[in-house]
């Protein structure tokens, strides 16, 4: 069986019911980690589960696992979902699609009853938003080995400095199993867009290729302080008007490098900020992304060229920090061409993409075989009350997503049949 479709109104409907949890007066939804709303919408996540017939487990991280048994219960499983947290000021979609449309998958195999060679699973990840608890993505992050278990076990609450593990064992979800080092055949994640190029494209599917990289600087920036009136201005050494040029700089190699580079200074901090005073020390963050690395190294070069020739010219020292690197993480090949093959088969018009935010698969990446579906998400607007989706799209993606689960599901077996 190929080209299989979802339930697209029973989907609707469960997304819906699920943004009850936490909706706000403009249409959003506030479902903070770990929070007494969350507790309720994974309850209500855990409930749908077992109605289908999975097996639920719970790690020590409060990461969900519905388990859906395939034929072959030796084979590693299929992993899909994404994370039911939201920002404060949060959407019905970010995230929670990812998740529903997992269970939607499983929905579907029910009707058809259809057996599948690997075990499938639809998990939720704990505090991917990283709103209530820094750093975000935390749940898959230490399933993916990338932080230990004590780590997020011990990430405080922001406001409250209450631990994220103490509110795990509050809200009844400090499971027991392991945290992740188990073998996973696959991991799909169907996620909104967050970004406004497959509305402007008029393509309902985004066949994500992978995650941009990102290198972030703190750039300090120093000259003298000064008299406003008596100081010359041939003689002045004046760290704003040189920041000026630089953060100018930046915009220019973001523009050099287009259509994917991005190129942002979003936090400047002038001294003594004083309206006569001549300022003598300026500070600023640069954010650079890109998909590829080479390209984040030549605006590196660029960045460090021109904060040095602009500091030059007006006797200022720049000190260009880098403050945090993250590699471009290309999703699996192959899982990538599950995710086309399936959009083809159904015939959706489908466009590649990058993805210019984190999201769980940039982990689960690094230790399976991973790729993600976008779809739009309308006005390119998420964290945000009135981030929308079209139940169309939303039903597109999902049946791409069961392609492709069901692809990667029945590779190492015998070819799927009905049980
Ligand atoms: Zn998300």
């Amino acid at each position: 069986m190929r080209n299989l479709g979802i339930n697209g109104e029973r989907l609707w409907q469960s997304l819906m019911e699920m943004a009850k949890i936490g909706a706000t007066e403009k249409g959003g939804v506030c479902r903070l980690a770990l929070s007494d709303l969350d507790k309720v919408g994974r309850e209500l996540f855990i409930r749908w589960c077992e109605q289908a017939g999975c097996s639920v487990s719970v790690d020590r991280m409060g990461n969900i696992f519905a388990r859906r048994p395939g034929r072959n219960p030796k084979l590693p499983p299929v992993l899909t979902g994404s994370h039911l947290d939201t920002q404060p000021t949060g959407g019905r979609f970010d995230g929670v699609y990812g998740v529903l449309a997992g269970l939607e998958v499983i929905r579907t195999l029910n009707d058809l009853d259809y057996e599948t060679e690997a075990s499938i699973e639809v998990v939720c990840w704990t505090n991917e938003e990283g709103s209530r608890f820094s750093p975000p993505m935390v749940g898959s992050g230490v399933f993916a080995g990338v932080f230990d278990l004590g780590y997020g076990l011990e990430r405080p609450d922001n406001v409250s400095g209450v631990k994220l593990g103490d509110e795990l064992q509050r809200i009844g979800f400090a499971g027991e199993a392991a945290v992740g080092g188990r073998p996973v055949a696959a991991y799909f994640e169907a996620h909104i867009e967050q970004g406004p190029i497959l509305e402007d494209q008029r393509k309902p599917v985004g066949v994500v290729t992978g995650a941009q990289g990102q290198r972030w600087y703190e750039i300090t920036v120093t000259g003298q302080e000064a008299h406003a009136g008596p100081t010359p201005m041939r003689k002045r050494r004046d760290a704003l008007v040189g920041s000026a040029r630089m953060i100018d700089a930046v915009n220019r190699i973001g523009l050099a490098h287009s259509p994917h580079a991005c190129a942002t200074v979003g936090f400047v901090q002038v001294s003594p900020n004083s309206r006569n005073t001549i300022p003598g020390r300026v500070f600023f963050t640069v954010d650079f992304r890109h998909p590829e690395d080479a390209v984040l190294t030549a605006m590196d070069n660029e960045l460090r060229a021109a904060c040095a020739e602009i500091a030059g010219a007006i006797g200022l020292e720049a000190e260009v920090k880098e403050f945090w690197y993250f590699p471009p993480r290309p999703f699996d090949k192959s899982c990538v061409a599950s995710v086309r093959a399936a959009t083809e088969g159904l015939g959706y018009p489908h466009m590649d993409i990058i993805s210019g935010a984190g999201h769980d698969a940039v982990y689960m990446a690094r230790v399976a075989p991973t790729a993600m579906i976008f779809v739009p998400c309308v006005g390119g607007i998420s964290h945000n009350e009135i981030e929308d989706a079209k139940p169309d799209d939303l039903a597109m993606g999902c049946a791409v997503l069961l392609n492709a689960v069901l692809e990667r599901a029945n590779a190492g077996g015998d070819s799927p049949r009905k049980s």
